[in-house]
């Protein structure tokens, strides 16, 4: 099949591709989620010298886990990841890869098919774009043509390799069929319905995106000779789990400790997918020290922490970390 040879000849080199062994194609899959290729491998190799196998991440507190994803983002991806595990390492692999948290449709097909050769295709944004131009599926991905794609992935899927089909696919959508394909070097081009027809660049259709919101948040920055004062987001709030700068408006609900405000704010901007942040950091001290034990609160002093990237610019703009 022109696309396997095509695949074989091009694919990339990623560390996961080396060893298709079921918990590093899993670990991979979960990181790849709305991260980049080049952003996940160094992640990924750390990953894997901390945490081998799924009996080892099993073990590791969770502090430890968060501690290797800091800065990768989507936080409820290692917590779902380090809950899964658990259960794994109690009970097995279970039957379908799905009954475990984290996993949906897409992380089952591709772990199953790559790893244990199973036959299910993958769909995801590559193998969307794909499809649509293949079989010229004119109507919304995401919405009336969602079905058509996912047969038209069932129908292309070679049973023989399902694992290296799906992974073709989507580095033929990463790589060649591209928003703005490169169709001179796609080995499907003569069997492509779009192309045929030369509307390519008009597919997928897809819905107008609403834009993201905006809002002001206020971060308290303390610094005493015990470090610097975070607090760990709840349960129900964004970024749940990670370290944090207070809230600057409620630092005493939050802390027990009682802020005024002692210099210049700096500013810093975080996008999420469906937010934007802007945030303002107030330089604040103590107005009193002692207060009571609260879950959850600590000082810093720059020992590896599950920082969010939103956490991480917080303390760049007060001077706390070096660029990474
Ligand atoms: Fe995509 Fe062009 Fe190949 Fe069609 S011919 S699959 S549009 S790269």
């Amino acid at each position: 099949m022109a696309l396997l040879a095509w695949y074989d000849a091009n694919k990339r080199d990623m560390p996961w591709r080396k060893n298709t062994d079921w918990y590093r194609v899993w670990v991979s899959e979960i990181m790849l989620q709305q991260t980049r290729v080049a952003t996940v491998i160094p992640y990924f190799e750390r990953w894997m010298k901390a945490f081998p196998t799924v009996e080892a991440l099993a073990e590791a507190g969770e502090e430890e886990v968060l501690a290797h994803w800091s800065g990768l983002g989507y936080y409820s991806r290692a917590r779902n990841l380090h809950r899964a595990a658990k259960q794994v390492a109690t009970s097995g692999v279970p039957e379908r890869w799905s009954a475990l948290p984290g996993i949906g449709p897409y992380t089952e097909a591709a772990i199953a098919s790559i790893s244990q050769n199973m036959p299910l295709a993958v769909v995801d944004g590559n193998v969307e774009r794909v499809m649509s131009r293949l079989e010229c599926i004119e109507e919304d991905v995401r919405g009336a043509g969602k079905k058509g794609i996912q047969v038209a992935a069932n129908y292309w899927l070679d049973t023989n390799r399902p694992g290296d089909w799906n992974q073709a696919v989507m580095e033929l959508g990463a790589t060649v069929c591209k928003p703005a394909p490169v169709c001179h070097e796609c080995p499907l081009q003569s069997e492509c319905k779009a192309w045929a027809k030369g509307i390519q660049d008009r597919l997928p259709e897809k819905p107008t995106k609403r834009p993201p919101k905006e809002e002001t948040v206020r971060f308290a920055f303390v610094r005493s000779e015990l470090g610097v004062l975070l607090r760990k987001r709840g349960e129900g709030e964004l970024l749940a789990g990670t370290w944090s700068l207070p809230d600057f408006d409620a630092i005493e609900a939050q802390t027990a400790y009682q802020v005024e405000p002692a210099g210049e704010s700096t500013h810093e901007r975080h996008v999420f997918t469906h937010r934007i942040w802007n945030m303002e950091i107030v330089p604040c001290r103590l107005v009193d020290a002692s207060h009571a034990h609260v879950n959850g609160v600590r000082w810093w002093r720059g020992e590896p922490l599950g920082l969010s990237t939103a956490a991480r610019k917080a303390l760049k703009t007060q001077g706390c970390l070096e660029d990474s």
